[in-house]
């Protein structure tokens, strides 16, 4: 189903090679946060230092806004990448211009240059020509590997492609290879578990999968809307009063493909201190609010999970940033880890609670694009992959 090029269908030996990846990692104090995003990233450079391309990396970092924003810098990412490589990494404080041109020049084969963060130019996020062409001018090639963010139409991923031969690095085709094959050609029962806050971002991802699935197991807010448009009382639950009779539609139109909880754990207010109880659908009280799944809807959503021969995860089943209220979410993470099936982990909230619970080697494949997985799930086409040249 890849019928885009790849750095294995070119000869990148001797060449200057711009490589984007997506280096948004989140920085605690100065320092690298998670280096999820970064050891991603690994397996392309690598493979380019030992085919002797001189390695040119871009990246964004965060929202600067189109300025330099200091806090945003790309340095302490570089520094980390140094101390993954064995060769010669460098830096420079900005990704065209001057410096950036004559580093460059004197790059050598095998050695990797990391350039400034792309958004602290306002032409990187307008997609600007003149931004993209002075990418483009220093190198030979193109190698768009940042898969997070596939789904944006920027100047470092989509504009630098109308300028140079670009080919798709090993992580893009990776993610394409779990997450398009789950999609477009599943072992089945296939079954997609969605979670977050609210249903209105997720529509269309939950109106394409109905049509693929065998079975979509709903949690966190999400779940509440779904209730609430039948009538249900919520209390103080977060519910999305626009969107009820869309709700409504989706529940008929997905018949008993859709399975929604059967219990929550609920809280008298919004944060970790919060009394708790578990009730059973329908009965929340006025003034307390649903913050998880309950133990029965876990018993549910196991039973189908350890049938299913490919799952495909998005969002957490509660508020679980508090530890009070988390359980529902990595509870479900471990059934997943556990289960036999092909497992496929969207991004995002979710990833994170895999990794937090380190369960991220007992699944199949953990994306590293939250809101570019989403949009492959809602089976958009994602314009960063759409500029990678045919085969
Ligand atoms: P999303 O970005 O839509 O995937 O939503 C993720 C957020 O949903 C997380 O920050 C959770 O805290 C939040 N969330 C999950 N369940 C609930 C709930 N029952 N009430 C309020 N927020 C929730």
């Amino acid at each position: 189903m890849f019928n885009k090029k790849t750095i294995r269908d070119v000869d990148v030996s001797g060449k200057k090679v711009l490589v984007r990846e997506d280096l948004n990692v989140p920085l605690k104090a100065g320092e690298v946060g998670d280096d999820t995003r970064i050891l991603a990233a690994l397996p392309t450079i690598n493979y380019l230092v030992e085919q002797n391309a001189a390695v040119i990396v871009i990246s964004h970092l965060g929202r600067p806004g189109g300025e330099r924003k200091e806090e945003l810098s790309l340095k302490p990412v570089a520094d980390y990448l140094a101390t993954l490589l064995d060769n010669k990494v460098s830096f420079v404080p900005d990704c065209i211009g001057d410096e950036a041109q004559e580093a460059v020049q004197s790059l050598q084969a095998g050695e990797v240059l990391v350039l400034e963060n792309t958004r602290f130019h306002p032409g990187e996020k307008t997609n600007d020509p003149q931004f993209s062409q002075e990418l483009a001018a220093l190198a030979d090639l193109f190698v768009n590997d940042a898969f997070g963010t596939s789904h944006r139409s920027h100047a470092s991923n989509v504009g630098v492609s109308n300028h140079l031969p670009t080919v798709a690095g090993f992580l893009i085709e990776k993610e394409l290879e779990y997450l398009g094959n789950a999609i477009e050609n599943p072992s089945r029962p296939f079954t997609a578990i969605l979670g977050g806050a609210k249903v209105s971002g997720k529509i269309s991802v939950i109106r394409n999968l109905i049509e693929k699935v065998d079975h979509i197991l709903i949690g966190g807010g999400m779940a509440n809307t779904f209730f609430a448009s039948q009538g249900i009382k919520m209390g103080k639950s977060l519910v999305e009063e626009d969107v009820l009779s869309l709700a409504d539609d989706l529940l008929q139109s997905a018949g008993d493909k859709l399975i929604l909880p059967v219990d929550f754990v609920i809280g008298e207010q919004f944060a970790n201190e919060a009394e708790k109880k578990i009730i059973e659908v329908g009965n929340v009280p006025a003034d307390w609010m649903v913050m998880d799944i309950g133990p029965e809807s876990l018993k549910l959503f196991k039973r189908i999970i350890n049938k299913s021969k490919t799952i495909v995860w998005n969002g957490p089943m509660g508020v679980f940033e508090f530890p009070k209220f988390s359980s529902g979410t990595f509870e479900l993470a471990k059934m997943i880890a556990e289960s036999q099936a092909v497992s496929i982990i969207g991004g995002g909230d979710s990833a994170a609670a895999v990794k937090q619970a380190g369960l991220s080697a007992s699944i199949t494949h953990v994306s590293t694009g939250g809101g570019a997985s989403l949009q492959m799930l809602e089976g958009s086409p994602l314009p960063g992959l759409e500029a990678i040249h045919d085969r």
